[in-house]
């Protein structure tokens, strides 16, 4: 019998970094490469092309993008560079003059291109195989779902506008359809993510669309949010920026359709930094809103980001954050120390904050977030609640990026989220698995560690009893 030899298909390497919404980038043109017959390499070794998607939010996530690139040339010499920094191509070229090709955000057909030059396909019908739902880097049983691109908002600090565009949304019947394949690939948790996830369907008029079993979804991202709830999955809003209709989704959450998790990037609380930030749905009445929906939903966890240190912020506005912290308790919080960013409109703004005060008021705001952290996390020890297993110790863990095919979805996150910098303290149990609980997102937040968890698989949901907690994360045992 004659047995067709396959050919050896091409191996594309990968260095992601960045936010989620870069993650989805790089898992879109993985899944479009497999399609097109290559396979992934773990190491640079064994990569025939190593593709790096950077991040070029900040001028700090721009070099750690040049240091990724200039590591992936001394690794293996072949490589590509997408993402929001091949927008500086010229940079790039002239520190590594080497580099294969360089493409922008979104460009996915002209970085496959570059691919399929720089390493041509084996084109085999045996290969091209793609899993129903597309080759995904996060973890089987959670996925980011980006349902817009691009912002209609020009905050002072913020390139994105300029890098991206204005808000464009994907109709909602595409992402219905793209969660219900997620869904039967095993998701148990859809991340929904955009710049303003508020802002969904905006530039659609929030018009209907004709649903696949009957009646009709509106682009909105109440109704977007309904039907998303309805799968069956877990489903997390982030990027969410109060707008008064935002009220609207809470009823979601008692109902149980969407978790009860909110993720409003704040940025400051002091109405004059706000305004010179030209934030969105600078609302003074949040706090009475925040209440409100606490009092619908009270297991309500809300997760922000803050900024530090902009120009003309005074001590009076920074007492103003912190004692807007204190009464708004968030549950999660993390802070950046303003930078300017090539671009910005806030890098012509006077009174410019000095660094070590800079670090001053991030240390502040750190420590107060941490103290209300700590008290919210001890006042579940005790109580009986949902998990997301993530991991399982005795599985292998997943290869770290950097060397080849895994994500490092650090740059913004790295940023805001001062307790990805805090050592975790150590702890008298031996874990036997980690998950979530619905007031943790995977990466950004804390974390619940189970001991005596066997029989735990990855993506598994189960009901653990609190018995410990931490600054960040909780304790407990399979109820
Ligand atoms: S809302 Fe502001 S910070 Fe967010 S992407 Fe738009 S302009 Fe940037």
């Amino acid at each position: 019998m004659n047995v067709t030899t396959l050919p050896k298909p091409p191996r594309v390497g990968l260095v992601s970094l960045g936010c989620p919404k870069a993650l989805v980038d790089s898992e879109r043109i993985m899944t479009k490469l497999r399609a097109d017959g290559y396979a992934m390499s773990r190491d640079y070794a064994g990569a025939d092309v190593v593709l790096v998607n950077t991040c070029g939010f900040l001028d700090s996530a721009k070099e750690e993008s040049l240091e990724a690139i200039g590591e992936a040339i001394a690794e293996n010499g072949r490589v590509v560079v997408t993402g929001c920094m091949g927008r500086e191509a010229e940079v790039i070229r002239a520190r590594f003059p080497d580099v294969l090709a360089v493409t922008g955000p979104q460009q996915y057909e002209e970085v496959v291109a570059a691919v399929h030059e720089a390493a041509p396909p084996s084109p085999s019908p045996f290969i091209d195989l793609v899993p129903e739902a597309g080759l995904k880097l996060t973890p089987r049983h959670y996925s980011y779902v980006k349902i817009s691109e691009g912002c209609n908002h020009r905050c002072a600090f913020c390139i994105i506008p300029s890098i991206r565009g204005d808000l464009t949304s994907r109709r909602p019947d595409a992402i219905l359809r793209e969660a219900e394949k997620l869904i039967a690939a095993g998701t148990k948790e859809l991340l929904v993510i955009s710049q303003d996830t508020s802002a969904y369907g905006v530039d659609l008029r929030h018009a209907s669309y004709p649903l696949k079993g009957g009646g009709e979804v509106r682009a909105h991202m109440t109704d977007l949010a309904r039907e998303l709830g309805k799968l069956g999955a877990w489903v997390r809003l982030h990027y969410v920026y109060p707008y008064p209709h935002v009220d609207n989704v809470i009823p979601l959450m008692a109902e149980g359709l969407v978790l009860p998790y909110l993720d409003i990037p704040f940025q400051h609380a002091s109405p004059k930094v706000l305004r010179a930030m030209r934030r969105p749905a600078n609302d003074a009445k949040v706090l009475e809103r925040i209440r409100a929906w606490r009092a619908l939903v009270p297991d309500l966890a809300i997760r922000s980001s803050f900024v530090v240190g902009f120009p003309g912020e005074t001590d009076a506005d920074f007492d103003y954050l912190l004692n807007w912290l204190e009464d708004a308790q968030l549950d999660r919080v993390g802070a950046f120390k303003f930078e300017p960013v090539e671009g910005a409109a806030a890098n012509a703004l006077p009174d410019p904050v000095p660094d070590d005060v800079k670090q001053e008021r991030f240390d502040a705001v750190m420590a107060l977030s941490a103290r209300i952290s700590a008290e919210k996390l001890a006042a579940k020890v005790g109580t009986t609640i949902d998990v997301l297993i993530d991991r399982v110790d005795d599985l292998p863990s997943p290869p770290s990026g950097g060397e080849g095919d895994s994500p490092q979805a650090s740059g913004e996150r790295g940023q805001f989220n001062a307790h990805l910098d805090a050592p975790h303290p150590a702890h008298h149990h031996a874990v036997g698995a980690t998950g979530r609980s619905k007031a943790d997102a995977p990466e950004i937040d804390g974390e619940v560690h189970l001991r005596d968890a066997g029989g735990l698989k990855p993506g598994d949901i189960v009901r653990v009893t609190i018995e410990d907690s931490d600054e960040h994360d909780l304790y407990g045992v399979p109820a």
